[in-house]
């Protein structure tokens, strides 16, 4: 997952990273207009995380890097998904400190801007405890690849981070350590649950949609025996062109 891990560029962080959406693209100075935007686009993808059925109570969160400013704009902490507004999103420098906003920032600041410090590339940062890929982190056993979907998404298995408790840098390390060898933009972080990284916010959430939906499917089919993995050379071919091929261009 660092840049030039794939030479098409990952799904999630390639290189050559588009603008994309109100956050991408311009090296501007953090103006208010840009972050005002970045908060608009943060707060209104939460309600992805809802519509998809990846959260329960407060439990998951977004964030993204204000492009070319040194900060991130991010959940505040224990609001539910209803309240939240633009305004109240919280915007942190990447040492995961409050620069702006009422509110205190989500108890995950510190994994987000941990990522963003490490990975330049990376635009958009998720977290959640949605139920399948949250079990298959439970069990510490990473999702193989057995889709054409996983193959186009994640380019190979969505691996398992290391056990990391909460309250300094131990989580962000074992998400940047792991999708450093990996071109998956998820991680299923042992006994805890996914994170996802993305160019943008956007493509993060996506990712987070993504991975909870293969770990169902492949749950599902696990149940009922052997699964053959894809071949390594169709993988690579997979991911090649849904990266670089697919969709509107
Ligand atoms: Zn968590």
């Amino acid at each position: 997952m660092t840049a030039g891990a794939s030479p098409g560029g990952t799904g999630a962080a390639g290189a050559a990273g588009s603008p994309a959406g109100p956050a991408g693209g311009a090296a501007a100075a953090p103006d208010g207009d840009l972050i005002a935007a970045v908060r608009r686009e943060v707060c209104a993808l939460h309600a992805e995380l809802v519509r998809n059925n990846l959260v329960a109570w407060t439990s998951g969160n977004v964030s993204a890097r204000v492009p070319g400013a040194g900060l991130m704009v991010i959940k505040p902490s224990g609001v539910s998904y209803d309240d939240l507004t633009p305004e109240s999103m919280v915007v942190c420098d990447l040492s995961g400190r409050r620069t702006d906003g009422r509110l205190s920032p989500s108890s995950d600041t510190a994994a987000h801007a941990y990522v963003y410090r490490h990975m330049p590339a990376v635009g958009g940062v998720v977290h959640t405890h949605s139920t399948y890929a949250t079990a298959w982190a439970a069990r510490g056993e990473p999702i193989p690849c057995v889709l054409t979907m996983i193959a186009d998404e994640f380019g190979g298995e969505i691996p398992v981070g290391p056990f990391a408790l909460i309250g300094d840098d131990s989580i962000g390390q074992g998400i940047v350590e792991t999708l450093r060898t990996s071109r998956s933009p998820a991680v299923l972080m042992r006994n805890h649950g996914p994170f996802t990284v993305g160019k943008d916010a956007r493509a993060a959430v996506k990712a987070a949609v993504l991975v909870e939906d293969v770990a169902r499917t492949v749950h599902i089919a696990h149940q009922l025996g052997e699964l053959p993995a894809l071949r390594r050379e169709d993988i690579d071919r997979l991911h090649h062109r849904y990266q670089n091929v697919y969709g509107q261009r």
